[in-house]
């Protein structure tokens, strides 16, 4: 299940707000608003390739 603490938020210099997903690291998306990151992690799918990687990892 998805939640929005898979997602860490930095902001640019330019005022941008980068959300990187904090499970297959992935720039998922940038924003000017906090309020349409939610819209942009929501449809975000992890790699395959990397969630298959952290499943032999954490072995
Ligand atoms: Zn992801």
């Amino acid at each position: 299940m998805f939640s929005t603490e898979l997602f860490s938020h930095r902001r640019n210099k330019d005022g941008t707000i980068v959300s990187i997903c904090a499970r297959c690291y992935l720039t998922v998306g940038t924003a000017w608003n906090e309020s349409e990151l939610p819209k942009i992690e929501h449809s975000h799918t992890c790699n395959p390739d990397w969630l298959f990687r952290w499943q032999l990892l954490s072995r």
